[in-house]
């Protein structure tokens, strides 16, 4: 290690290698991301929440980094990272910016999903073999060139929280299909060089269905893309999520991100494909920690080193906070560990468990950190508020927001498979 990247060093890992039994390669590339986090996105985490603009800059860096690679698969020229390795990785970076991770997210999941995720899926021979084709080009766009990948699903509907098939259509032409549709809080709006867009195939009037969604790379400069729409949301304001338009865009089959039905394969035997948002709001969780933790000690840089440690009540509260963060790294550590496809229902009733307990601990941790630190704590000059803000955003995210995983829970804690009330 240099003496540069010793000094962006000085935050422990989230997760300590030993403690949580991280091999070493895994190990380094979590502290890669956290070092990146440090020294190169923490900086710039403010004025870009503050104008509500994307870091376009944090992803250039992050492609001389490597880390827009980072799940691409060693032979196309990633990292190779795994689920669960990503998922550390972006918890790391969640501490620094969370709006550069949630993005991160998007651009990650293109990847990730193809690769590891895709890995794992039944394909044919013949399926298999197209697939290994088409996403070996994405990855050289990434690899290579430094393409951005982003993933705009939602549609204001049912669609996006998997109730129905998706009113984004596509309808097949010679050589591709032809897209329409509308797609909202749209991340990396007029930042992505590609939007990875869920569709419906639909080929005559029949009835859609979500069998026939097709996930594909619209390129961001083809005809009829646009992206309408103000943004001046609450948090996670450098995410940039507009509204984006689709009139008539040409897609060429090449741009298939996975084979026809494999994307809604993935959702069925894959679902911990959906937790992949949690892992910025475990890296917010943790910045509001170490936050507090910082000004009781009177060791934030540029505030007056005023000591509040010594009180009874700052130690409780920053013990109910320790309390809380244990609980939720633990959940969480254990579900992303054991994420696989065709999961236990145990499995994926703890999943739904920890995507609901991080998103809800991140913003009361956060709440919590305000209200024990104080006024001179929340004012704009200091990263506080933005993670309180940024954090109130995770129960929101489909298709897991805390009420639906609620809901799911209850249900599954409840119901055996195919039973029913009379
Ligand atoms: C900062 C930010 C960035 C985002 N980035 C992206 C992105 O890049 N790509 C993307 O696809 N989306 C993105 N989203 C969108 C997000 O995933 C949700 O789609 C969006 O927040 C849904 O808002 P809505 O008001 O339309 O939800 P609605 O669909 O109107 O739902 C409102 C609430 O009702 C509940 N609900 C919904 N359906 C059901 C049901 N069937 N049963 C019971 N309860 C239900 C849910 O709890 C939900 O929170 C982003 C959101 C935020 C806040």
């Amino acid at each position: 290690m240099n003496s540069s990247s010793e000094a962006d060093d000085r935050h422990a890992p989230i997760f300590d290698p030993t403690a949580f039994r991280l091999a070493p390669p895994e190990a380094e590339l979590i502290a890669k991301a956290r070092r990146f986090g440090a020294r190169v996105v923490a900086p710039r985490a403010a004025i870009h929440d503050r104008n509500a603009t994307f870091p376009i800059e944090n992803f250039r860096d992050m492609h001389a980094a490597g880390l827009l690679a980072l799940c691409v698969p060693r032979e196309d020229g990633g990292a190779g990272a795994s689920f669960r390795t990503y998922c550390l990785a972006a918890a790391e970076l969640g501490r620094f910016c969370g709006a550069t991770a949630l993005s991160w997210n998007m651009h990650v999941c293109s990847t990730l999903w193809t690769g590891a995720l895709a890995n794992d899926l039944a394909m044919t021979p013949q399926e298999r073999a197209e697939h290994e084709r088409r996403r070996a080009s994405h990855y050289r766009r990434i690899v290579a060139d430094g393409a951005i990948y982003s993933q705009p699903f939602s549609e204001g509907g049912a669609a996006a929280a998997g109730g129905v098939a998706f009113g984004t259509e596509a309808r097949p032409v010679a050589g591709g299909y032809i897209v329409n549709g509308k797609k909202i809080f749209a991340s990396l709006s007029g930042s992505a060089d590609y939007y990875g867009v869920l569709c419906t195939e639909r080929v005559g009037d029949g009835p859609a269905s979500r069998r026939d969604t097709l996930y594909l790379a619209i390129p961001a400069k083809a005809d009829g893309v646009k992206v309408t729409g103000e943004w001046d949301p609450l948090g996670m304001r450098a995410t940039v999520s507009r509204t984006l338009i689709m009139a008539d865009v040409f897609v060429p089959d090449d741009e298939m991100l996975m084979p026809r039905g494999v994307y809604f394969r993935a959702a069925t035997s894959w679902p911990h494909m959906f937790l992949t948002l949690s892992p910025t709001y475990v890296g917010l969780a943790q910045a509001a920690y170490d936050f507090t933790i910082a000004y009781l000690r009177g060791e934030i840089r540029g505030v007056a080193p005023v000591k509040r440690r010594m009180y009874p009540t700052k130690q409780i509260a920053v013990a109910e906070m320790r309390v809380m963060l244990e609980q939720t790294k633990a959940l969480w550590f254990q579900s992303v560990s054991e994420a696989c496809a065709n999961p236990t229902k145990e499995q994926v009733m703890r999943a739904y468990a920890a995507q609901f307990t991080v998103m809800e601990n991140a913003n009361a941790i956060a709440a919590k950190a305000i209200r024990t630190c104080g006024g001179q704590a929340m004012l704009k000059d200091l990263p506080l508020e933005r993670i309180y803000r940024d954090s109130r955003c995770g129960s929101l995210m489909l298709p897991w927001t805390a009420e639906l995983c609620l809901d799911r829970l209850g249900r599954e804690c409840l119901y055996e498979p195919g039973e029913k009330d009379d």
